[in-house]
């Protein structure tokens, strides 16, 4: 039976990504080696990363004076890299769900923050818009896409102090003004490719500005002046989103991955009005994410949740269990989910109220 991928993280990987890193597991380019085999020093693989900064570069329309950079750790290694290279004296953050509230306690260690606004009372369901930020803070952390609550803060909000937004689940959905950002972060693993690999795209001049050393690993300023060459990076994590990277310019760009985006969620959340079963975790349309649909049984209906879970399961729905701290569904609809998956999902959706 075909699967239908709605895998919060790690998640669903275009087709072509998936096929061109399996061949070239097997023989890079025609080398007669893998991609794991050869150095990260070859004239090969040096290729490999200067194509994926300038493609990344090319697709999110960055301005000169902004490095992009390819590392270690995850999205969480950030969550502490962040403030060790930017929190002299004060950072200001707003929390809108767990992986907020964990950059949060991490930044703590490294001086005054400021949670600017929180919608923690309740359950991170909706994005606090009502905030001032004060020109004393070094910066504003915001996460724009909160995986686990299906919100997204869709604008590139303007703020008087450099922006640093967490981007992990909707990095390259769409297009972004980079120039109003500082800093963007996040874990390749939703929206790029494996596991195992960050990116992170730095205005240059934010730098320097910390009276603390910084560990040279953990300082960026190591790993712009190295092209992320500074130890050895997670080379078959870059190739594999390099084939991402390569697929969303040849479907037209984030302009075009948008609006399919767009058309996926909304069949989805106007699937999930009009069912009587269900109801969107999330009351205001502004706030809903086009990358992580949340919904759950409508009062009436609570009973018929696990029944739900087993019927999508049969139609071969994959991964639409919700995060325990919501509860119910989640859908997550990222680049490379095809239309005909969100049809699947509708469909079952329907032929089980039918039955309801
Ligand atoms: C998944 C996720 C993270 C954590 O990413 P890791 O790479 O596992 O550290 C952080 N922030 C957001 C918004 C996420 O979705």
């Amino acid at each position: 039976m075909k699967k239908h991928n709605f895998n919060a993280g790690p998640s669903v990987l275009p087709k072509f990504t998936i096929e061109n890193t399996a061949k070239n597991v097997l023989d890079l380019e025609g080398t007669g080696l893998s991609i794991m085999e050869i150095s990260h020093r070859s004239k090969e693989f040096s290729a490999i990363m200067d194509e994926s900064v300038a493609l990344m570069k090319e697709l999110l329309d960055v301005p000169s004076g902004y490095s992009v950079l390819f590392l270690h750790g995850g999205a969480s290694l950030q969550f502490c890299m962040i403030p060790y290279n930017l929190l002299n004296k004060k950072a200001a953050y707003l929390e809108t769900g767990s992986w907020s509230s964990k950059a949060i306690k991490e930044a703590k260690m490294f001086g005054e923050v400021e949670v600017v606004a929180s919608s923690k009372e309740q359950n991170y369901n909706f994005i606090p818009r009502d905030f001032r930020v004060s020109g004393d803070a070094e910066y504003l952390h915001i996460t724009t896409n909160n995986t686990i609550y299906g919100t997204e803060i869709k604008e590139d909000i303007e703020v008087p102090v450099p922006l640093v937004a967490d981007t992990s689940s909707d990095i390259l959905s769409r297009p972004m003004d980079v120039s109003k950002y500082g800093l963007i972060y996040g874990g390749a693993q939703k929206n790029l490719g494996p596991a195992g690999l960050a990116y992170v795209i730095i205005k240059d001049d934010i730098l320097g500005k910390v009276d603390r050393t910084i560990p040279t690993i953990l300082n960026y300023k190591t790993h712009i002046e190295n092209g992320s060459l500074y130890n050895t990076p997670p080379c078959l994590a870059i190739y594999a989103s390099l084939q991402t990277l390569k697929w969303l310019k040849g479907l037209g760009g984030l302009k075009v991955i948008n609006k399919m985006n767009t058309d996926k969620a909304n069949m989805l959340y106007d699937e999930i009005e009009r069912n009587k079963l269900f109801v969107s975790t999330v009351k205001n349309p502004a706030d809903r994410s086009i990358m992580n649909v949340t919904f759950v049984m409508n009062e009436n209906y609570k009973d018929k949740e696990a029944d739900f879970l087993q019927f999508a399961v049969s139609k071969g729905m994959v991964g639409i269990k919700g995060h325990r701290s919501v509860g119910g569904f989640r859908a997550s609809l990222y680049n490379a989910l095809p239309k005909e998956s969100v049809i699947a999902l509708i469909d079952a959706m329907k032929e089980f109220e039918a039955k309801a």
